[in-house]
């Protein structure tokens, strides 16, 4: 008999949705066309990219015009900062980052600092929140660029990004907010946000793996990445995806439609889930204040959360001991440690991220798996010493 398995790692991916794959379905078995054609087929590969293109700036309140389309979530990051960065004047070669973003961001910082710039980090609470008077004392008239992400992948903890971009903007720099774990989870509008950039992926919102888009604010200046031909307005070239874009088009819509609903129902389990996990001896939450309503980061004492991540795979649950990149290296996860907690807590770790196939009976048993495994894991101590 195969196991049921329970997959509460939907930060590291979610599942295609049927529907997606139903809308890029003819893109993959014979229809095809590049979009830059002028015949017949060409056309219709345009008309379908132009469709997606309004399909997303529809979920992020933008217009199509500012909608780039990229490989994913890290050339949005990696465009928004070495683009911004390269377009900014020569009197302004800061750029400030939070200690908590993801890789593609933080790489892409340090690689900054080889071409001039400098790079201030803004720290967080202990709650996993920037914090706010860091970022005012930090901010002057020489930051390019100020790089903030919405939600956290690790903790769900929301950034004040409304509030942090009217500091910068007051400097006049520009704003960059990475919402690949945001979008599709909370309402995301980038009039709200007032940010300048925005980066989002597929494969975290039910789309496909290997693409993305960054929204760039009409007037802002930012040099392109990729070199070539003059697809995305000059913004990034290369013939378009159109079956990834099809797809994460596709994905947005679905994201759209369903979030009013999705949101609470996912909170409700998340909360469900906490409160069992809460009731494991020296149990403790990583994170507070507003959050995304699917993540949890949970610490079970100074436990090495790596062989209870294993001993869970075994049971049939999948969770993550914090960003799927940073898992397979087994290092100590930047965000935790920018928080302040001592690093046995660190590694102690678990993030549980739930979705859209996520039900009640699969958390109600996740919650007893992980009770059973850190109880064993006590015992085996406890044998040990
Ligand atoms: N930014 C954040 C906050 C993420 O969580 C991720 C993926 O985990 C990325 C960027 C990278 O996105 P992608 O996997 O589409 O390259």
């Amino acid at each position: 008999m195969t196991m049921e398995r329970i997959y509460l790692d939907h930060n590291a991916t979610t599942p295609l949705d049927p529907r997606v794959l139903e809308a890029m379905r003819p893109w993959l078995e014979g229809r095809f066309g590049n979009a830059s054609s002028l015949h017949w087929f060409g056309q219709r590969a345009r008309a379908a990219v132009e469709d997606a293109r309004a399909q997303v700036a529809e979920l992020v309140g933008a217009s199509p015009a500012e909608i780039v389309f990229t490989s994913g979530g890290t050339e949005a990051d990696n465009l928004a900062l070495s683009g911004g960065a390269a377009a900014a004047s020569a009197a302004r070669r800061t750029i400030l980052v939070s200690a908590i973003e993801h890789p593609a961001v933080l790489s892409t910082a340090k690689a900054l600092e080889a071409r001039g710039f400098a790079i201030r980090t803004i720290r967080v609470t202990s709650e996993g929140r920037i914090d706010e008077a860091d970022l005012r004392g930090q901010l002057d008239e020489t930051c390019a660029l100020v790089s903030l992400m919405l939600a956290n992948n690790e903790t769900g903890v929301l950034q004040p990004v409304a509030e942090a971009a009217a500091l910068a903007h007051g400097q006049g720099a520009v704003v960059h907010c990475d919402a690949v774990q945001a979008v599709g989870r909370v309402r995301v509008d980038v009039a709200a946000l007032g940010c300048d950039l925005l980066s989002l992926s597929g494969h975290k919102i039910y789309g496909p793996q290997g693409v993305g888009a960054l929204y760039v604010r009409r007037g802002t200046a930012m040099q392109a990445l990729l070199r070539g031909g003059s697809q995305e307005r000059n913004r990034r070239a290369g013939t378009e995806n159109v079956a990834g874009v099809v797809g994460l088009g596709a994905a947005a819509a679905l994201a759209g439609a369903s979030l009013a609903e999705e949101a609470p129902r996912l909170a409700d389990l998340r909360d469900r889930l906490e409160a069992r996990l809460l009731t494991v001896p020296e149990a403790r939450v990583n994170g507070n204040g507003p959050r995304l309503p699917n993540t949890t980061n949970v610490s079970f004492g100074t436990r090495d959360a790596v062989p209870l991540l294993m001993a869970l795979d075994l049971a049939g649950v999948a969770v993550s001991t914090g960003a799927a990149c940073a898992a397979g290296a087994a290092e100590p996860s930047h965000v935790l440690l920018a928080m302040n907690l001592p690093r046995d807590r660190v590694q102690a770790s678990l993030r549980f991220s739930l979705g859209r196939g996520t039900t009640v009976e699969d958390i109600d048993r996740a919650a007893q798996l992980v009770a059973q495994a850190v109880e064993r894991s006590c015992r085996s101590r406890s044998d040990a010493v």
